[in-house]
């Protein structure tokens, strides 16, 4: 599998998707959420974005974020889950993971945009004379800037039909310049804009009767909008019965067919399935005057996609993996949306070997604590330490990672988790006895892992914000070695996201107490994979980039591919 190739022609390729059906006028699908939040917008905006797509659709998606942050990269994953990095290095919301997935395409910044974003950009222009001495208001120029990034997203993705989530419920402050700039589109081609309305529709045990009326007040606030649904799709804990789809279509001023229910299914990946069954995408095709003969269903896609999804539910055999990390848990809640791009690309890898990963979430700081000990690590087929931030839990991980490196566990370490993993071998086989990482204590001695030059200037300067070395940067591998059997490939293009790197000064002592560098920059001078020889270890590697960006769930990663398969043997 070549990573390299453009993940957009191929997804045109698996939609069935050929230039010449392409309409000459993209058509747009407002997604707000109604009741309460967490109901699995993103999910459904996805499943929307793939039913069209096999209709031989070109679709492409936006997410809309509410919050003042100009991007993701700022946030603590605990509090608003994984930061998605995107090939142009935009840090963006875990939701963006599930547009790439769904559509196997990759997406770019204009595909992402928050109240922060907008608001600078907005801000820049005036700054640059760009509204030519007009009185610049919050109405209607911020939602015409929204309006102008969706199109410039349009025309860069060349969408036939452009999906956009906005986040937030109806009713809050916070998104009504977004629903604002959705009226507006609406208004000026109405032909062409369709409103889809996800819901909550509760069935209390008291009750025991699933009940409409917060989705028909959640219609009537959108209503403060200037909005009306085109579609309601209902999440709900169990299918939604005709009985209701009539109520809510005649209290809502629908049909029932526009009616969808999106009950909670055991994968996200059956939800395409469900839509299409309830005949969804002709209903949005008719919202959007698209012709339904111009369209038909691509049958070899949808098979296909059905074939995995199957795959998720026939394997029997478990792998046991434990993921060794820190963002895990608020108050008594374990929350594992920190590393959901990793869990998707764990679970695609084992499918295809039809197998289940089963994840075991620890907390290193466990390790230091004596809470637990390393050696329960024996119990497990694989261990992941997956990326991170700070010092805290650290001595844990590399704990850990001398543990399995030692026992013979197979072990995949991404980015911190390979950073992590050339200290702990320099400590121990290396002989480098204060190994560390600048991150933890920048003024250690022996700084096996350092700061990147140019990042040290943006640290003094405060520039936090999207300063990372992020995004696609291209690695070769070595001849031979374990990186290049599993890619298969001389070149490899990854994701990155990180501030620190193992220092080329302490790589010739490192290789020659024997760890392998397999990867490096072209220029050949940051390290990007380590690994050791097959004779010493079955399985152990770390990458510096973030490879669980580019898994899907129709092609998975050799990498995490490579981590199962091992698993797979052990047991
Ligand atoms: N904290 C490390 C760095 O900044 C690793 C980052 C990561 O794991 N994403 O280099």
């Amino acid at each position: 599998m070549k990573h390299k190739a453009s993940q957009t022609k191929k997804a045109q390729k698996n939609s069935g998707f050929s230039s010449s059906k392409k309409s000459t006028r993209t058509k747009y699908i407002f997604v707000v959420g109604g009741v309460m939040s967490g109901v699995g917008k993103g999910v459904t905006s996805s499943s929307i974005a793939k039913i069209l797509q096999f209709r031989g659709l070109r679709v492409s998606a936006i997410k809309i974020d509410p919050y003042v942050n100009v991007d993701a990269g700022t946030m603590n994953p605990t509090e608003h889950g994984e930061v998605f990095v995107l090939d142009d290095g935009y840090e963006t919301d875990q939701d963006m993971g599930n547009y790439e997935r769904f559509l196997n395409t990759s997406l770019s910044r204009d595909s992402y945009m928050t109240t922060g974003s907008v608001y600078l950009n907005v801000i820049q222009k005036e700054r640059a004379l760009k509204y030519k001495g007009k009185c610049v208001d919050v109405v209607p120029h911020v939602p015409l800037s929204v309006i102008d990034q969706i199109k410039r997203a349009a025309k860069k993705e060349q969408a036939d039909v452009m999906i956009i989530e906005i986040g937030g419920t109806l009713g809050e402050y916070q998104n009504i310049l977004f629903l604002e700039a959705a009226r507006m589109l609406r208004v000026k081609q109405p032909r062409d804009v369709a409103m889809v309305m996800v819901s909550y529709l509760p069935t209390p045990k008291t009750v025991g009767e699933m009940k409409t009326k917060p989705t028909q007040y959640a219609v009537r606030t959108m209503a403060q909008s200037g909005l009306a649904p085109d579609i309601i799709v209902g999440r709900s804990e169990i299918p939604m019965d005709d009985k209701r789809k009539e109520k809510i279509a005649f209290s809502c001023s629908l049909q029932p067919e526009d009616i969808i229910s999106a009950p909670d299914l055991e994968s996200i990946y059956d939800i395409p399935g469900v839509f299409l069954d309830q005949q969804l995408d002709k209903q949005i095709l008719g919202k959007l005057n698209i012709p339904i003969s111009n369209t038909r269903r691509n049958s070899r896609a949808i098979h296909a996609w059905r074939d995995f999804v199957t795959s998720s539910k026939t394997a029997k055999k478990e792998v046991k993996i434990a993921v060794v990390g820190k963002y895990f848990d608020t108050g008594d809640f374990v929350l594992s949306d920190a590393y959901i791009s990793i869990i998707e690309a764990l679970k695609y890898s084992a499918y295809k070997q039809e197998v289940k990963a089963k994840l075991t979430w620890i907390n290193s700081k466990d390790y230091e604590t004596g809470k637990r000990k390393v050696s329960e690590l024996k119990k497990y087929d694989g261990v992941l330490v997956p990326g991170g931030f700070g010092s805290s839990g650290i001595e844990g991980k590399i704990h850990a990672i001398k543990y399995v490196r030692e026992n013979k566990i197979p072990y995949f370490g991404i980015c911190y988790g390979m950073q992590l993993a050339s200290v702990e071998f320099a400590r121990n086989m290396a002989n480098i006895k204060g190994a560390t990482t600048y991150e933890i204590n920048p003024r250690a001695e022996e700084q096996v892992v350092t700061i990147l030059p140019e990042q040290k200037k943006k640290l003094e300067n405060g520039d936090y914000g999207g300063s990372m070395r992020l995004g696609a940067y291209d690695a070769k591998l070595m001849k031979g070695s374990l990186a290049a059997k599993l890619y298969g490939t001389e070149t490899v293009s990854e994701r990155h996201r990180h501030r620190y790197e193992l220092n080329p000064a302490y790589t010739d002592r490192l290789e020659e107490a024997g760890l392998v560098i397999s990867g490096t920059s072209p220029d050949g001078k940051l390290p990007e994979i380590i690994e050791l020889p097959k004779k010493e270890h079955p399985f152990f590697i770390g990458v510096q980039y973030h490879p669980e960006f580019k898994a899907r769930p129709l092609d998975p990663h050799p990498i995490f591919t490579g981590f199962i398969k091992a698993a797979k043997k052990r047991q």
